[in-house]
This record gives C-alpha cells, structure tokens and sequence, in this order.
C-alpha cells in the first residue's frame, strides 16, 4: 500500500513543491497541505520497468488534476483513502494512474487546476493535484500525454484552494 506523509512547511521538499506550484499560475492558491507519497512497490516497479524501456526521454516533473469526492483535507494516511469508485484522488493513490489508457498531464500547476474540484455530495472550496514522475510524454496542445499509466509515479499531492 502507499505510504503518505503530510510534509511540514518548513521541509525543503515542501518547499520546492509549493514555489513551483505557486509560481506555475496560480499565484492567489492557498495551499492546505503537500503530501509526500510512496507508492506500493507493484506500481513503483512497473513505473522503473517501463522507465527503463525509455531510458533516452529522460523523466518529467508534471501535474495531474484529478477529480474528488471525499474530504481530501483528512488524506493523511492511506487508511483514509475512501471507496468511491468516481474519485480520482483516492484511485491513483491506490493504484496510480489508469494502467491503460490516455493519462493528460500538465506543464504548469494553472494546466491542470481545470481539471480538479469535488464532485458528488462533497461540497468544499479544496481541490487536489498530483505532481508525478512521467517518461515518454507526448507534448500536445500545452499538455502533454502518455499512452500508459504506468508511465507515470505519483510523487506528491497538493490539497489547496484557489
Ligand atoms: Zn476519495
């Protein structure tokens, strides 16, 4: 299973996460908390092996916005993660990034805020956005794509409103 760490706001890590983040558009964002995660070694291990498959791209830091429908402000630790099949946040810390399929990704922090927000019951001003590890992206129309989750890793998460 993933493990998550709420980093401190005085953690270099957090700080380098939230000067790109902030600087990246969305400069009036008011950041609740960046968590650190370590995905489960299955997802982590096919991330490498596709990585290595791909060794000349080199890897990308970029951001995923995804949608979410429980209080992604008590994701703390992993057993928080809800059931909810419809939410974006808890599935790809499960399992990353849909194994098959398209996965959008965005260059700047502004990208992929279109992309968040709560959907269901769950009202709230917070939205979510990973920031991931990707190879072999495909730049397209100011984002950029893969053909496989697994060639993305969730690095952090950034809860935050705007
Ligand atoms: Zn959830």
């Amino acid at each position: 299973m993933a493990t998550l760490i709420s980093l401190s706001s005085n953690d270099t890590e957090y700080v380098t996460v939230r000067s790109k983040f902030i600087s990246g558009g969305l400069s009036g964002a008011r950041i609740h908390s960046i968590i650190k995660i370590t995905m489960p070694d299955d997802v982590t291990s096919k991330h490498e092996n596709f990585k290595k498959s791909y060794s000349a791209s080199g890897v990308l830091t970029l951001y995923h916005g995804t949608k979410h429908c429980c209080d992604i402000t008590k994701l703390s630790d992993f057993t928080r993660l809800c059931q909810n099949i419809t939410c974006g946040v808890c599935g790809i810390i499960r399992t990353g990034p849909r194994p098959n399929g398209f996965v959008w990704f965005g260059p700047s922090s502004d990208i992929s805020h279109g992309y968040t927000g709560a959907i269901g019951i769950m009202a709230g001003s917070f939205r979510a956005i990973f920031v991931m590890d990707v190879v072999s992206a495909t730049s397209s129309h100011g984002a950029y794509t893969v053909p496989h989750g697994e060639a993305a890793l969730p690095r952090y998460l950034i809860i935050y409103s705007h």
